[in-house]
């Protein structure tokens, strides 16, 4: 049999969920397998959710814009909780969810939440105007996720037809039968079929394809823009059960403002791009502090002539280092001092986990547009009448967190191109970029 030469860009959640695809589907062998992988190794630490926290999710309503069956969404968080040494302590007979939260690991039970369960909760919610999102959650935390990514790349690496290429930086590609690959190194590849799976980072490699071939991608008009916002842990326990509590909420301006990745007991971190930093945060398996933090984002819409909404948000992101004197820091204010219009220069209560080396105390209000900033406030103090303290003068917000949409691809114009995960437009999660590149692998020609 003459194998199929498929390349693979990146070895993220994407590609991963097309190789467990092409196992799952008996397409495995029919193939001949390069994955170009710019890291230096399978352990090396591109931001991602794969390397940086690892939740989670089963829900059919976030993390994506593709209709992902529940059943396949269970089976993606079993194959991570397999590869994280997690094992089941009952039988699958149906019920996933039972099956999935009776995994262990060292007699400790795997960190779950569900959503809005307790109808109470939901109806509090509800009633003050937000809009919950279902869904479950299932926490690796960042402390196995180097022993996940390490048990992953072992597993696929032992199927002799599979090679891996760390080191290796596509940047250009050319369709075509076959597919052309090009890397940094000036190497040149060829492929009958190709997946492009290069996540947020891979930024640069979509910007020229889509560059070159325009009439693959539909235009964008969005992007998210607002704060990572910090305050004790003892505010949120109460809704700790649920793991992460995801509203929706249309704020007085019209926008609407949106809380999600919650990190209870976790940490701020910096999320670094080339020429920019924002923030983002995480939480450890076992390293908990006493803060929980969350993003409070208002998605921005805008119409022609206007065509860089990542343009924009960039550009706030950028104000926001300039402000704080260093392209690797951010600003940081007591949302008192924000809603005041005040600089902070002392804080409260409330001890930031970002190390104080990565922030200024400063003004965020000088940098945030007018229509922003008053959906953040709107948004916090109806959130302060659900959950009361929300909007203590001295919790924390950290300027400015960003998420980018990508321009959408349309993975039906060209046979044997495969673009999945966060770079098609389509994910902005572990479980729909995973999902996605399974279902692509399912159903490819093979
Ligand atoms: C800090 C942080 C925390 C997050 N936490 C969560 C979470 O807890 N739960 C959740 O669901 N989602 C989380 N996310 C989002 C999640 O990580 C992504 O949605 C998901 O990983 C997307 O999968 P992907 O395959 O599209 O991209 P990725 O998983 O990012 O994989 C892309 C891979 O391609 C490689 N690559 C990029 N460019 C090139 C190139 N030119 N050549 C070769 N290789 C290249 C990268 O090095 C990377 O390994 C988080 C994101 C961040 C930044």
């Amino acid at each position: 049999m003459v194998l199929q030469k498929l390349g693979i860009i990146g070895f993220g959640a994407s590609a991963i969920g097309f190789l467990k695809g092409l196992v799952d589907s008996g397409k495995m062998e029919k193939y001949q397998i390069v994955i170009f992988e710019k890291g230096k190794d399978q352990m090396h630490n591109t931001i991602s959710g794969v390397r940086m926290d690892g939740k989670i999710f089963i829900s059919r309503s976030m993390g994506g814009e593709i209709d992902v069956p529940l059943d396949i969404q269970a089976k993606m968080v079993e194959f991570y909780l397999l590869h994280s040494g997690f094992k089941p302590t009952i039988k699958n007979e149906g019920n996933f969810i039972e099956y999935l939260r009776s995994f262990e690991k060292d007699g400790k039970k795997i960190e779950f939440g569900e959503s809005f369960a307790d109808e109470e909760v939901y109806r509090r919610f509800y009633h003050q105007g937000f809009e919950p999102v279902k869904a479950y959650f299932f926490h690796l935390g960042t402390d196995i996720l180097k022993q996940t990514n390490q048990s992953i790349y072992e597993y696929f690496s032992s199927f002799k037809n599979v090679e891996f290429r760390f080191s290796s930086k596509v940047i250009d590609i050319e369709i075509g039968t076959p597919f052309k690959v090009v890397t940094e190194k000036g190497e040149e590849f060829y492929f009958d079929e190709l997946v492009i799976a290069v996540g947020r980072s891979g930024h640069e490699l979509m910007d020229r394809i889509k560059k070159k071939y325009p009439h693959l991608v539909s235009e964008n008009f969005y992007v998210d823009i607002g704060v990572r916002y910090e305050l004790p842990n003892h505010v949120m326990e109460k809704y700790w059960d649920m793991y992460e509590i995801k509203v929706r909420y249309k704020t007085r301006t019209g926008y609407l403002c949106r809380l999600f990745c919650q990190n209870p007991a976790g940490k701020v971190t910096l999320e670094k791009y080339e020429d920019f930093t924002t923030v983002n945060g995480f939480s450890d398996t076992f390293d908990k502090t006493e803060n929980t933090n969350f993003a409070v984002l208002v998605t921005t819409r805008f119409t022609e002539p206007f065509k860089d909404p990542t343009g924009y948000g960039k550009n706030l992101a950028k104000l926001a280092n300039i402000l704080a004197g260093d392209d690797r820091k951010v600003l940081l204010q007591t949302y008192g001092d924000f809603k005041e219009y005040r600089r902070t220069k002392r804080l409260g209560r409330v001890r930031p986990t970002l190390d104080e080396r990565s922030y200024i105390l400063g003004d965020a209000n000088l940098v945030f547009p007018a229509k922003i900033r008053e959906s953040i406030i709107d948004f916090v103090e109806n959130l302060d009448k659900v959950i009361p303290g929300v909007a203590y003068w001295d919790n924390l917000i950290y300027a400015v967190e960003v998420k980018f949409y990508s321009n959408k691809f349309n993975n039906n114009l060209v046979s044997g191109l495969h673009v999945v995960g966060d770079c098609s437009g389509w994910t902005r999660s572990i479980q729909y970029a995973t999902s996605m590149g399974y279902l692509h692998a399912i159903s490819s020609g093979g």
